[in-house]
């Protein structure tokens, strides 16, 4: 039997959902979609040509019968919708960020607890990239020795006009904050903000574009992160992990190597979505897989969407002050 399920959100990646979902992902059959903007998950639905029920409101659709629900709505809106979703007892996978606060991602946890079990998914796709699994296999297997340092790059061509200053740690570095202390299977200790010059090129006035975040983990690992959203030549991603005995990278994305008027050259991608178009298809196929097969998900859980938020808030802290700052867990529940 596929698993009945409905989508809250159809902007950017909640119509690219959407189509995987109807057309990829098996197992799965979407029956309804929401989203705040007038006339917008019609005019998607049809785009798509599916047959699937437009609901006035998350409520509606959380209650329509699905035994699932997709939330890619704006970050903001998650936390209502995931708690909802989960007092309804359904399965829930949610777009990163899971919620814009980490005592909002604490309210979703609260949610769980009552079923003393997990219930929902975080889009942290990075965790089923290829590139990233095998680097985690290296560093799992000891292949480069004890991990020391990492260094990383995250940057866009360009973002909206109304990016600000720290949603290039709560929208963008996110992924890193995740992918990260997965890698190394290790927790943050403490975090800081580093502001180069700024870039005559970034998006508006009162954005600080790029940012060097520093982030150490309890073991000693000291991590170098770049975040630069108006770097005007592409989307470039970056990781490499220096240990005991040797260095692991992340592999650079294929493409024809250009030989052609004196000069030699590959392509770079500039859109984030074909970056990670396949983790996206494994990470979807994972979540329905696990429910059907399991009756819990078994990606990235509430308990990683909590940590990336209180490691985003205390580097979002640290702009401000200028200092490193701590990051402090709560008591983490048992069955995460
Ligand atoms: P988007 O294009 O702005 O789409 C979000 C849509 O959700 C908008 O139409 C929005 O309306 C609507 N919405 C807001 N609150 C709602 C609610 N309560 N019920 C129903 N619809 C609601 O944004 P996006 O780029 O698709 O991003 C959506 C989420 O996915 C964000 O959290 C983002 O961080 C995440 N994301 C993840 C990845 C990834 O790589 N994993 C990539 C891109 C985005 P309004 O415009 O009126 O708010």
């Amino acid at each position: 039997m596929a698993l009945k399920c409905g989508l809250v959100g159809t902007g950017a990646i909640g119509r690219d959902h959407l189509r995987r979902l109807s057309s990829t992902i098996t197992g799965v059959e979407v029956t309804g979609v929401v989203d705040i903007v007038d006339g917008l998950a019609g005019s998607v639905v049809k785009d798509l040509n599916l047959a699937v029920e437009v609901y006035p409101s998350d409520r509606e659709l959380i209650h329509s019968g699905v035994d699932a629900v997709f939330i890619t709505s704006s970050s903001t809106a998650h936390a209502e919708t995931a708690i909802r979703a989960i007092e309804a007892g359904k399965y829930v996978f949610c777009e990163k960020p899971l919620a814009t606060t980490a005592e909002d991602c604490l309210r979703i946890i609260e949610a769980e607890k009552q079923y003393n079990r997990r219930l929902l998914q975080v889009g942290f796709m990075r965790r089923y990239d290829k590139g990233y699994v095998e680097l985690k296999e290296i560093i799992d297997n000891q292949v480069i020795g004890k991990p020391l340092t990492i260094h990383c790059r995250h940057f866009n061509q360009s973002v909206v006009e109304n990016y600000s200053t720290s949603m290039l740690i709560t929208e963008t570095l996110i992924h890193e904050i995740d992918v990260l202390h997965w890698l190394v299977n290790d927790d943050y200790n403490t975090v800081q903000v580093l502001f180069p010059t700024k870039s005559s090129k970034a998006s508006s006035e009162h954005i600080r574009d790029p940012q060097v975040a520093v982030l150490t983990t309890q073991s000693g690992v000291v991590i170098t992160a770049e975040i630069f959203v108006n770097c005007q030549y592409g989307y470039d991603i970056h990781c490499e992990v220096v240990g005991e005995e040797g260095m692991a990278s992340l592999p650079e994305v294929p493409s024809v190597r250009l030989r052609k008027n004196a000069a030699s050259s590959t392509s770079l991608l500039v859109d984030w979505k074909q970056r990670f178009i396949d983790a996206y298809d494994v990470e979807l196929q994972h979540f329905v897989d696990a429910v059907i097969q399991k009756g819990r998900p078994e990606g990235p859980s509430a308990w990683d969407g909590y940590i990336a938020a209180i490691t985003a808030d205390a580097l979002v802290r640290s702009q401000t002050t200028g200092k490193a700052e701590p990051v402090v867990l709560a008591d983490k529940p048992s069955f995460y």
